[in-house]
């Protein structure tokens, strides 16, 4: 197979860590006989920095005609980089967000895996979390509140601000259907979380995933409200398979996943539209205050480079084969600085921990 896939490294520590993932992409297509083809784009500070803006047409142009994206992360230090004193629709952000809406990238996969090797990151009560657990957070990314109308007015010398939480039922059927899918991939559980108790967009929300559930039998559903779903997470993450949201909801949500798998620097993510194009990145940020030190973790980017081979390209034997030698170098006890608790000896840059990922890629 050839693949064609556009890399955006980014800012911070973006290049840095797409470099490695790229290593290990390299290794991983040979081993396996396929061929890789990038092409590289500006896009956040980097581009603003080449162009004056955030995103090009021409750079949006290039990212529709690969089959899929590997980024980096972008952004600078909000309180002293220059992008930030610009107005907010010209800043780094501004970019990423136009291209995930236009790339009608709609669902949002946030895999929140406690490796047992790394049990001493995670801040929970050992007995919760032993053995590690795995689930993925599926956050429907181009509707609800973030994508309302917005606006501040000054009414009786009161001033109101109002944002509006909009959420159509096509919008919310087409990110079940990937749950579900993912889901049969998976364990076969999903739990759907809303705010039907108060919300009518989250009544909407669950009459529309229980109908997307008839289509899927061997699935079973499971509805929690998103106040308790935040209790859950942290008193029982193991109960959990596939948790499907609404934006809001999983933006909050997936930051708390986080947290309790240890170290933002090895949680990947993707993008997806309703075709096999995705856009794959670490959760994590730009990290500036790391940037260029090499000390980046690096594993986030190379678990988003498996899920690129999985989601896009249905390259499910390749992908194991990247998962499996993180698994290895995290077992043999490697560490980068953020995950590095007891064993300070074994601790690696970042250009070091993708040689020795790519090292233990085997077919
Ligand atoms: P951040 O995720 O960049 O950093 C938070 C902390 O996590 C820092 O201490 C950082 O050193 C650490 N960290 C993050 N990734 C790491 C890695 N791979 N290895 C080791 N440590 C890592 O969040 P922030 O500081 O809030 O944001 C910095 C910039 O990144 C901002 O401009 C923000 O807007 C941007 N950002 C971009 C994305 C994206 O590109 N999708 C996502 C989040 C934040």
């Amino acid at each position: 197979m050839k693949l064609k896939v556009a890399v955006i490294p980014g800012d911070g520590i973006g290049p840095e860590i797409v470099a490695e993932a790229r290593k290990v992409l390299d290794k991983t297509l040979s081993l396996f006989g396929h061929e890789i083809e990038y092409e590289e784009l500006l896009l956040g500070g980097a581009s603003i920095d080449a162009y004056g803006e955030p995103l090009t047409d021409e750079t949006l142009e290039k990212a529709k005609k690969a089959d899929a994206i590997l980024m980096g992360s972008i952004g600078g230090d909000t309180n002293t980089s220059p992008w930030y004193k610009l107005p907010p629709q010209k800043r780094p952000e501004a970019g990423l967000l136009r291209l995930r809406k236009e790339l009608n990238l709609f669902a949002n996969l946030r895999p929140a895996i406690l490796y047992p090797q790394l049990s001493a990151a995670c801040p929970l009560k050992e007995e919760l979390t032993r053995g590690g657990f795995d689930f993925v957070i599926v956050r429907e990314l181009t509707g609800g509140l973030y994508f309302g109308n917005r606006s501040t007015t000054e009414e009786n010398g009161e001033i109101k601000a109002v944002d509006t939480l909009v959420y159509t039922k096509s919008e919310i059927e087409r990110v079940a259907r990937r749950a579900f899918e993912i889901a049969l991939l998976r364990n076969k559980k999903l739990i759907s979380v809303d705010k039907a108790n108060v919300l009518d967009s989250s009544r909407l929300w669950r009459k529309t995933v229980n109908e997307v559930a008839d289509d899927y039998p061997d699935v079973s559903v499971e509805h929690i409200l998103v106040d308790n779903c935040a209790m859950q997470l942290v008193k029982d993450p193991k109960h959990f398979d596939v948790v499907l949201t609404e934006n809001m909801f999983g933006d909050i949500l997936s930051d708390e996943a986080s947290m309790i798998t240890g170290s933002i620097g090895m949680l990947a993510s993707a993008s997806l539209n309703n075709t096999s194009f995705g856009l794959y990145e670490p959760s994590g940020g730009a990290a500036p205050d790391i940037a260029g030190c090499g000390i980046a973790n690096p594993i986030a980017a190379i678990l988003s480079a498996a899920l690129l081979l999985r989601h896009s390209f249905k390259l499910e034997a390749e992908a194991l084969a990247i998962e499996k030698a993180v698994r290895i170098v995290l077992e043999k006890g490697y560490r980068t600085k953020d995950i590095a608790f007891e064993n300070n000896e074994m601790t690696v840059g970042t250009a070091k921990m993708g040689d020795l990922i790519s090292c233990e890629v085997t077919q």
